[in-house]
This record gives C-alpha cells, sequence and structure tokens, in this order.
C-alpha cells in the first residue's frame, strides 16, 4: 500500500498523500480533508476519480493533477500555515523531483510547547537526507516529506 498518512486532532481527520493504491479505498477512512505533498502516482492518483472532501496542494502539484476529477481544490502557498480543520500546515519546498515538485509539511496543532526551538529543530530535521517522517515533539508536531 502506498504510503499515507491520517492526521486526527478534536475529531476531524486530515489524510496526508493519497497514492494510487488507495483508489477506491481511502474513502473508508472518511477524511475531512486530504493533502498533497507531489503529484507522483504513489502518492496522489488515489485521487484520480476524485474526492468527497477538499484537497489542498501547491500550486505545482495541482499542474501535475489536471487529469484528477477533484472538484474542490484548495490552494496550498509554501511558507504560509494553513489551518485545515483545526490543525496547521505550513508547507516548505523539498528536493525530490523536476518533474513533480514537492513540499514538505509541518503539521501542528494543540499547544506547542516552545514555537521558537521546535521551528530551529524542524528546519535542522528537514535538511537530513533520506528522513521520511518522525515525531518531533510532544504532541501534533511532526515533518514530512
Ligand atoms: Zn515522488
Amino acid at each position: 500500500m502506498h504510503s499515507s498518512l491520517l492526521v486526527s486532532y478534536r475529531g476531524a481527520s486530515v489524510m496526508i498523500d493519497c497514492g494510487l493504491d488507495w483508489l477506491g479505498k481511502f474513502e473508508r477512512l472518511h477524511p475531512d480533508a486530504i493533502v498533497l505533498t507531489h503529484a507522483h502516482p504513489d502518492h496522489a492518483w488515489g485521487l484520480k476519480k476524485g474526492a468527497l472532501c477538499p484537497v489542498y496542494a501547491s500550486q505545482k502539484t495541482w499542474r501535475g493533477l489536471e487529469h484528477c476529477k477533484i472538484e474542490d481544490r484548495q490552494l496550498i502557498k509554501e511558507r504560509v500555515p494553513n489551518k485545515i480543520c483545526g490543525i496547521t500546515f505550513e508547507a516548505f519546498a523539498v528536493e525530490h523531483s523536476i518533474l513533480a515538485p514537492a513540499v514538505g509539511y509541518r503539521v501542528s496543532a494543540g499547544r506547542a510547547s516552545d514555537e521558537r526551538k521546535l521551528t530551529a529543530k524542524l528546519r535542522a530535521m528537514a535538511t537530513e537526507p533520506g528522513l521520511e517522517a518522525r515525531i518531533a515533539y510532544d504532541g501534533m508536531d511532526l515533518i514530512l516529506r
């Protein structure tokens, strides 16, 4: 099964990435929103037939998903916190593919213990090669790419 992550906070669930293996299956998770990192098949093509919830992605990712029948397309701008279902997603560019530019997300909700320290730690982690997902602090702060 293609990698995906379901983030829940106070009864709302946001799915991060939805690869082709999820086509016809992700609906049973009833996500309130879907957030995409990039337009590669193993991260986004599970949405080829659309979704019943809003889908969030960067402009570069949307360019690669014109063939998907997604009706509610929401734009995520890099380095701007986006509150989705009470969960904050902040996108930042990562090196992955020239054809399908990718973003990682800083995901947070609730109280962040030491915001400044946490941000510095996450920025440092974002440069580590091969990092895919790591819980950073207590609560719900993590980094993905
Ligand atoms: Zn990829």
